[in-house]
């Protein structure tokens, strides 16, 4: 009885992704199974595509007309059930489709791709996995004829046991020899995957961790949850400094001594390294790690460490948090309150949810970090859905460093023009006499970041993006920091008028000039997108710093967060104010952690630290309370305008995104969903929903794509997915002009 497989096709739109009915034929019969990854010839001209199975029934009487499988990947690249929940789970709550699900779970590396081989279509891998033979000695030597040296020694070097043929070759036994001791039946040969250990470099060198007292309650506390045998979840809210790290690493201790697995989560690759040494150090080399700055190559071979079993504790940013670890006791989300944690393109999904859902999965501990957590988790933590365990102190009892606000508004009255005011310059140059170190933070990068017409007042935008383009002077050229469109060289006159043109605002390159000019001895380490290009720039950068190479270190956020240096005593921030403007619901939170979290940069070891913060609104709250590093005030003010304005936490925020190359359809599309939901809703009036728009995204044209969006207050539970799905179908049957492309962003904040 032949039986059908039902699946989901690769490159299917989420207002188009059906389940498409197969013939399984009887030579595949045995590798199709739901999960499984296969090869389909697809629509009229039956071109192949990947697909992934969904359901298998019996196909007592199929349709004459059922069209059959071409082909199966093999049964590795198969999606085990526990990554087939989670491709479930990620399109039900993400509005992704099938496959998009299953591209986020399996890393590029072990993907398949349509092939063809002797003319007929075959799936591939997209890469080839870097194996090793190794050579096993099964057989002894005949004594006649006498054997070789060369033979001879093959055999002794592996007595001691298997090895491999790099191994061998490097003791100078060649392949010729090797492969005739095979043929003899004296060795075997197998193949498996080149192991890579990535940052082999760091010693195993286990030291007992003493804690703090209040380190040691945190980790009691949370030790319950570890060991309670269901799904927990907490929240670790600890002041910069607090030693969050050592709190970590007891239970990564813990976890482990009870035969499960750990997942720590960073937000930014930069700050793997960090934590990496400190794990091998302590646990050695059961170790993988997964971060998008590895090579496909480097991360496949990490992924099939993690998949086969041969990792405990896994490593990672964002999209780790799919790793195929087994028997997982603790998920960590460290700095949780970082936007890195929610995706940008389909599946939008955020870790958070994921990591929750995979505690649930596991009956795991799920632990959020942070000295400045969001808002919804702080909520959920006073509320007590969350165990809410707290270090309010700086660990050795060291204070919080002091801060100061230069008013900028003075500065300029005084007559200084620069970027960098008199007494952050005279901050900085003491600082440095003194032997110690210096961060500065300005998120802009470039030179200039405006170039704007004196006489008629025409702004240089990119003709793709509805942005200003950024003038960056190591080029001599203008760049969009968005689609990377590039204008050289840079315009001198109005492309509009002919007046002349005038460049302003000040980026990273810009205040690095200034400080070059104002501080002529300083050792300057500008770090941002721009001078990390390379691959492993970061990270050198740092290890740098930290030897005390340089003076400063400048740069965007990326020098903002979780780096701890024990020379630095003074922090300086630049530019902040146009943050406090910004349009997303979330901006005083973001500033609060920018501020807060690079404050904390100072003074973390025995040297107290300061901070100098120039804005033109030194009365600022928001200011004042980062100043005051006063977490749990700014908590309240947060969350009473969260309630009155209604914003999550009291309430889902969804942003539905429209996008096309033609402006008025684009809106016409926008405009005629907004209709079909709120038909919808009209008659489910038990179904809370606040609907605002169409209006443009903040950025309203991108990749030269125009973009318009419905905004809805709304309760996210299955009733209301079900709603937005069939709204979804109903515009799909529409067929509008426009082919605007829809996106649902649950991650957004509206900017
Ligand atoms: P946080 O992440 O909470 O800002 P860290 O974990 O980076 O803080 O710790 C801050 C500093 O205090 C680090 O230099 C760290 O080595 C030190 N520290 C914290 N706890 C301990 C401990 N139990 N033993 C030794 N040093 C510690
Ligand atoms: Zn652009």
């Amino acid at each position: 009885m032949p039986s059908i497989a039902k699946v989901a096709v690769n490159d299917a739109t989420i207002h188009f992704d059906k389940l498409y009915s197969y013939l399984v034929p009887p030579e595949l019969e045995p590798s199709v199974w739901p999960g499984g990854i296969v090869l389909v010839p697809f629509g009229q001209g039956n071109r192949p595509r990947m697909a992934v199975v969904i359901e298998t029934e019996a196909g007592d009487d199929p349709e004459p007309r059922l069209k059959s499988l071409l082909a199966a990947a093999p049964e590795e690249a198969h999606l085990t059930p526990d990554l087939m929940e989670l491709v479930r789970f990620l399109r039900d709550r993400y509005f992704c489709t099938w496959y998009e699900a299953v591209k986020a779970v399996i890393p590029y590396g072990a993907q398949y791709q349509p092939g063809v081989e002797n003319g007929r279509p075959v799936v591939k891998s997209r890469m080839v996995r870097p194996v090793e033979t190794i050579y096993t000695l099964t057989g002894t030597l005949p004594e006649k004829p006498k054997p070789g040296p060369k033979q001879l020694r093959a055999v002794e070097a592996l007595r001691p046991g298997p090895r491999s043929r790099a191994e061998l070759e490097e003791l100078g036994i060649s392949r010729a020899t090797l492969d005739g001791l095979c043929k003899k039946g004296i060795l075997t040969a197998q193949t498996r995957d080149r192991p890579l250990d990535l940052f082999g470099e760091v010693p195993f060198d286990p030291r007992p961790l003493t804690l703090s007292p209040e380190q040691q309650t945190a980790c009691r506390l949370l030790e319950e949850d570890l060991t309670a045998g269901e799904p927990r979840a907490a929240l670790l809210y600890g002041v910069t400094g607090s030693g969050k790290t050592a709190v970590f690493l007891r239970l990564i201790e813990q976890t482990l001594a009870q035969g499960r697995r750990a997942l720590i989560l960073v937000p930014e690759i930069g700050l793997t390294p960090q934590i990496i040494r400190r794990l091998k150090a302590m646990f050695g080399s059961r170790l993988a790690v997964q971060h998008s700055a590895l090579s496909n190559t480097e991360r496949l071979l990490q992924w099939r460490m993690i998949q086969q079993g041969n990792a405990d504790i896994v490593v990672g940013t964002r999209s780790a948090v799919f790793a195929p670890l087994q028997n997982l006791g603790l998920i960590i989300l460290d700095e949780e309150q970082e936007h890195t944690y929610q995706s940008e393109s389909s599946p939008r999904y955020s870790a958070h949810d994921v990591a929750k859902k995979r505690a649930a999965m596991e009956n795991a501990l799920l632990l959020f970090a942070s000295a400045t957590p969001r808002t919804e988790t702080y909520q959920a933590a006073v509320s007590g859905r969350l165990r809410l365990v707290t270090l309010q102190h700086r660990y050795g009892g060291r204070p919080l460093p002091t801060v100061d606000f230069i008013d900028m508004r003075a500065e300029l009255a005084a007559g200084n023009p620069r970027e960098v005011s008199a007494r952050m310059a005279q901050a900085l140059e003491e600082t440095m006499d003194r032997g110690e170190q210096s961060i500065l933070l300005l998120n802009r990068r470039g030179y200039r970041t405006v170039g704007m017409c004196q006489s008629c007042g025409h702004v240089l935008k990119c003709p793709n993006c509805s942005v200003p383009l950024v003038y960056h002077k190591p080029q001599q050229a203008l760049f969009c920091h968005h689609c990377g469109h590039r204008i050289s060289p840079v315009p001198t006159v109005c492309p509009e008028c002919g007046g002349k043109m005038v460049y302003s605002g000040f980026g990273t390159q810009k205040v690095e000039e200034e400080l070059a000019a104002l501080l002529p001895k300083a050792r300057i380490l500008r770090m941002d997108q721009d001078s990390t290009g390379r691959k492993n720039a970061h990270e050198q950068m740092l290890a740098r710093f930290a030897r005390q190479e340089y003076d400063i270190l400048l740069g965007t956020q990326m020098v903002a967060k979780g780096l701890d240096f024990e020379k630095v005593t003074l922090v300086g921030v630049l530019g902040i104010d146009s943050m406090l403007f910004g349009q997303g619901f979330r901006s005083f939170e973001n500033v609060f952690s920018l501020v807060t979290q690079v404050v904390g940069r100072g003074g973390r070891a025995e040297l107290p630290g300061r901070a100098l913060i120039q804005t033109t609104v030194p009365d600022h709250p928001v200011l004042q309370l980062a100043a005051a590093q006063d977490y749990p005030r700014f908590y309240e003010q947060e969350i009473a305008f969260r309630r009155f304005s209604l914003y999550p936490p009291y309430c889902s925020f969804c942003v539905v995104g429209f996008s096309g190359e033609r402006e008025p359809e684009v809106f016409a599309a926008a405009r005629r969903f907004g209709q079909l939901l709120a038909e919808r809703f009209a008659s489910h009036p038990e179904q809370p929903l606040r609907m605002l728009g169409p209006t443009p995204m903040t950025i309203v044209k991108l990749n030269g794509r125009y973009r318009y969006k419905l905004t809805l207050k709304c309760r996210n539970d299955a009733p209301f997915r079900a709603l937005l799905r069939s709204t979804l179908d109903a515009y799909a049957e529409e067929k509008l002009p426009a082919k605007a492309g829809v996106t649902i962003d649950f991650n957004s904040d509206g900017d």
